[in-house]
């Protein structure tokens, strides 16, 4: 047999999704599995939103629409993006793609080159890695830790670039450290970015998912220069609980736009229309759904952060967006397991949690931070009781 292409054997598979997965199959098993693992909201898509996607389908909107997606869309996406984020992006600069996962896919597909180099700030998404070096990027980490608040600062992202650096990858808010950076933070790399002359991927799916009177802020939105190097990749999946609708869009540079336009057309042509008029409704509907969920995870944050806390050898930092939580533990590693396994790492401690515990977490590894497990809170308040009971519970059994 011939092999098969090394780009794609090279590709870890996200743990993220896998651990989602292999929850999903024991609950169906009949086990009282707690699953923390993915975050994807608890919410249900709001009917306005159902309805416009059936209403869509009576009128027959069935049929193929343009690779980049439907007018109406990149309409609302433009309005969406003056409105909410006082950022001037045309339709033409903006493609629909299958989800935020796709349109971080395109847009490394259409920047990178062999060798060029792509700055992530770790802990990171598990996917912008793999992404990266699919398409011959090479990932450069900047490393921050539960000591440095979980950010980096501008010095170290200047630190990092080198004449290959091609685009500084940024998820604000951090999916998986829940922290924020501000307009000063902001200020402070994009002035950096554009003195190299680097492009910043700028991630805002978890934009709206704020605490403490937080506002957004797009890298976008503070000046000219930035705007000509951002290229923001957002969606709806996690702003109006529409995971599986599997809508995201790029907004930014002509030139790009029309390169991922190009490869759209020859890839994935377009998501499903009915999404597509979906998505229009969400954009157009508001923000009152977001607020409110905001409003219940701020309650299930502030109880999963005291109730890590109050378990002697964690330390967890207050998330100030998303709905991760990204405790330390490191202090268990080492330790034995009532059946007398020795903890390694954070592989270890997830698998052990998740057999003996039946609570699915997501282990520090698979974020480039072995010392760290993540908790995804978008899940009710009863399996969050039941999970800090069974976290403690498995924890304290380590000796
Ligand atoms: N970016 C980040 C930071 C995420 O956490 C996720 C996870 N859903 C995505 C992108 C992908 O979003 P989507 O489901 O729209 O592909
Ligand atoms: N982004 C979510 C997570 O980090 C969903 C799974 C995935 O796409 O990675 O859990």
């Amino acid at each position: 047999m011939k092999p098969l292409s090394s780009s794609v054997l090279a590709l870890a598979p996200s743990m993220t999704v896998a651990i989602d997965t292999r929850a999903k199959e024991l609950q169906a098993a009949g086990q009282d599995i707690v699953a923390l693992g993915a975050g994807e909201p608890d919410f249900d898509t709001p009917d306005h939103i159902k309805d416009a996607a059936i209403a869509s389908l009576r009128e027959g909107k069935t049929k193929y629409t343009s690779p980049t997606g439907i007018p109406e869309l990149k309409q609302a996406v433009s309005d969406k993006l003056l409105r909410e984020n006082g950022i001037q992006i045309p339709p033409d600069q903006i493609v629909i793609s299958s989800g935020v996962k796709h349109a971080v896919a395109n847009v490394l597909q259409t920047l990178l080159n062999p060798g060029d180099e792509v700055i992530i700030p770790a802990p990171y998404w598990v996917t912008y890695p793999e992404l990266v070096k699919l398409y011959g990027g090479t990932p450069v980490f900047v490393h921050s830790s539960v000591e440095t608040g979980y950010k980096i600062t501008p010095e170290a992202l200047e630190a990092a670039i080198t004449p290959r650096t091609k685009a500084f990858l940024l998820c604000n808010p951090s999916n998986p450290t829940g922290m924020v950076y501000g307009r000063s933070d902001l200020e402070a790399f994009a002035k950096i970015l554009v003195k190299h002359d680097v492009y910043v991927i700028s991630d805002e799916i978890y934009e709206h998912i704020l605490y403490d009177g937080r506002k957004p802020v797009s890298i976008a939105s503070l000046g000219d220069d930035i705007a000509a190097l951002t290229l923001i990749v957002n969606g709806v999946s996690k702003a109006y609980a529409m995971t599986g609708w599997r809508i995201g869009f790029f907004a930014g540079p002509a030139r790009i736009a029309k390169a991922i336009g190009a490869l759209q057309s020859q890839a994935t042509h377009h998501p499903a229309n009915v999404s597509q008029y979906a998505a229009v409704a969400a954009l157009n509907g508001g923000l009152e759904f977001v607020y409110k969920m905001g409003e219940e995870f701020t309650r299930r944050r502030d109880f999963v952060v005291a109730a890590l806390r109050a378990i002697p050898g964690v330390k967890a930092p207050l998330p100030e967006g998303a709905f991760y939580a990204l405790p330390e533990v490191s202090s268990f590693y080492g330790k034995k397991t009532p059946k007398g396994k020795v903890i390694q790492g954070s592989l270890d401690l997830c698998a052990y949690l998740l057999a003996d515990e039946l609570l699915a977490v997501v282990p520090g590894a698979a974020f480039g931070d072995d010392r760290c497990i993540r908790l995804s809170y978008a899940t009710s308040m009863d399996n969050l009781q039941k999970a800090m009971d069974r976290l403690r519970h498995g924890l304290t059994a380590l000796v």
